[in-house]
């Protein structure tokens, strides 16, 4: 999920590894290292940003042809200096560094302990160089296949052994790139890194691993048969690659909603069962309440619709601000779940320590590993949506929705009842549909810039799809400065009709499910009062054409899983308007990222 930096070559090698690594820096990552070849491995690893990598006195000493340095995001083990990459075998002859998961590290874990390895991190990339030692003898490529066949999940890796001359990388999953230079050769999981240095490259495909050596590099599939790569010659600014060419992170963040959607079921959603690691008795829970801050509030609110309706269990879902300080009636049959992306969210914290207090269990949905809830909590599930940097959340917010989904399934196979097919089907289509309503941006763009003169803005939506009313009304204001509100859209008649009028546009979520009809109605009374409708709707009618001046049609899915499609038009409009206002999305004023104070 973060970055990789790979060079053999006469430059001297730890300002082309340590500039590689800060070029990855706009990925965010945790913690960064190094390791050279020269008389053995010579390895530096630190917690935090690398320019306290580069402070380290060490490093000063290292010289050498060949190296590998890695930005690390954590996904299996908190963010500290044994858990950095690079990771080494037992007898300290192989370094690799790895992006991605592994997502059966359990038992190939057990399976080299049992054999007399020492793991020492709590990461799931170290037992690849355990594998990679225990197939080695003299062939190292032949080592590395051997251990991929064994790996399942994902992988952008680099690997290097003390006796040999040169790099071998792989690639499933996540990016892998080779960088041909004059004498010499890079690798990289991003462009960007090496982009200094040399402008042609090779992007390798899902299963090839590549030989690298000074001069030359030879690519083959996992039958070792050998394959083309074809060399591309970049074109791209340092700006424009770290931003994959989006003009901002907030709107790269949103366009990777399919793949977040992905790593969040990939290895929890198997033959139909849904698996995660909690140590919880589903039978033992007689209430749930959610507790989180803006964003992961309205997920939290989606979560109480999906979690009653699936599992029948009552679900409260509290501000952690107004939670902490009511005293509230909590006990020990009580789940409490926190929601924070960043898991340092203070007041968040704060709640989770209330429950405990009450002697309520404890689950954290969170992105970040390691962070702060994620050790208060007694269990927890994990994103993996990878770094958020614009400050609006995105997809951490679909990803939230998309995580209390699966747990609402879980408990429901838990007690005992199958988990329907058409469900199975629905969210293995999810990522596809995302895709769909993604590539009408330019479509929503040209309805956003009608409304970049407005100043306030209503959204409506009922059942699942009032909290996603909530959502996009706070994106539209945190990043365009527009003031808007959400409502259910039958509390319009007892308030906010009385605001209706021609400045005034209303978004209606509008896709098909049990009230469509009533909110036919309320776009009639909006219509009525000269207000301007924006519709997001999944099937278009003569009658929403009538009422509506702008549609949006987004794909059909299940109502559970609506949500997640109909929020990304509301992003895409929040951004497209902003950004009309040419304010700076990625920053916007006043707001911080992770909210670390009460
Ligand atoms: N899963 C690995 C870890 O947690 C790699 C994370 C990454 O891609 O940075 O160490």
């Amino acid at each position: 999920m973060c970055g990789i930096i790979g060079y053999i070559g006469e430059r001297e090698i730890v300002p082309v590894l340590i500039g590689g690594l800060k070029r990855l820096e706009y990925r965010g990552y945790d913690s960064a290292g190094i390791c050279v070849i020269n008389n053995g491995l010579n390895v530096v690893k630190k917690k935090g940003k690398i320019f306290e990598l580069e402070n380290q006195p060490e490093l000063k000493e290292i010289k050498g042809k060949i190296g590998i340095a890695h930005t690390r995001w954590a996904t299996h083990g908190e963010p500290n200096k044994t858990n950095a990459h690079p990771h080494l075998d037992c007898n300290k002859e192989i370094a690799i560094v790895h992006n991605g998961i592994v997502e059966n590290y359990h038992s190939l874990k057990k399976l080299l302990e049992n054999e007399g390895h020492k793991i020492i991190s709590n990461t799931d990339s170290e037992i690849i160089a355990h594998l990679i030692e225990k197939f080695y003898s003299k062939d190292l490529e032949e080592a590395v296949i051997k251990t991929l066949k064994l790996i399942k999940g994902t992988f952008g890796l680099a690997i290097i052994h003390k006796n040999e001359n040169k790099i071998i990388v792989a690639k499933r999953g996540s990016p892998l790139i080779i960088g041909i230079g004059e004498g010499e050769m890079f690798v990289a999981s991003d462009v960007s890194a090496i982009l200094d240095y040399t402008k042609k490259v090779i992007y390798l495909r899902d299963n090839e691993i590549a030989e690298i050596t000074k001069d030359n590099y030879s690519i083959k599939n996992l039958e070792r048969e050998k394959v083309d790569g074809k060399i591309h010659e970049i074109q791209w600014t340092i700006n424009q690659i770290e931003k994959g060419n989006f003009e901002h992170f907030m709107l790269k963040e949103i366009f990777e909603q399919p793949e977040a959607i992905e790593n969040i079921l990939r290895g929890r959603l198997k033959k139909g069962k849904i698996k995660l690691s909690l140590n919880l008795d589903v039978g033992q829970i007689n209430k749930i309440i959610i507790v989180a801050c803006g964003t992961s509030w309205h997920s939290g609110l989606i979560g109480k619709y999906l979690i009653e309706e699936i599992t029948q269990i009552p679900v409260e879902v509290d501000y952690a601000s107004e939670f902490r300080y009511r005293n509230p009636i909590v006990n020990e049959n009580d789940l409490v779940i926190a929601i924070s992306q960043s898991g340092e969210t203070a007041d968040t914290l704060a709640a989770l320590k209330e429950a405990k207090s009450k002697n309520a269990k404890t689950i954290g949905i969170v992105n970040v590993v390691g962070s702060t809830i994620t050790q208060d909590v007694d269990c927890g599930i994990y994103l993996h949506a990878g770094p958020e940097i614009g400050v609006a959340s995105t997809k951490a917010f679909t990803s939230q929705v998309m995580t209390l989904l699966l747990f609402a399934l879980y408990i429901k196979q838990e007690k005992g009842f199958e988990i329907e097919k058409k469900m199975l089907e629905e969210l293995e289509n999810l990522p596809g549909k995302i895709r769909e309503i993604l590539e009408k941006s330019e479509e929503i763009k040209k309805i956003a810039e009608n409304f970049k003169e407005s100043s306030n803005f209503l959204y409506l939506g009922r059942g699942l799809n009032f909290p996603v009313a909530l959502e996009g009304a706070l994106k539209l204001k945190e990043i365009s400065y527009i003031h808007a509100e959400g409502y259910p859209a039958a509390e319009m008649k007892h308030g906010p009709i009385a605001l209706i009028d021609k400045n005034m546009p209303v978004v209606f979520l509008a896709t098909k499910n049990n009230y469509s009809n009533k909110i036919l109605s309320n776009m009639q009374e909006v219509k009525a009062r000269g207000g301007r409708i924006v519709a997001v709707v999944n099937e278009k009618t003569s009658e929403i054409d009538k009422l509506a001046d702008y549609v949006i049609e987004v794909p059909e899915t299940l109502n559970y899983l609506s949500p997640i499609i109909n929020v990304i038009a509301l992003q895409l409009i929040a951004y497209y308007i902003a950004n009309f206002k040419e304010i700076d999305v990625d920053k916007p004023r006043n707001l911080a990222k992770s909210v670390t104070v009460e």
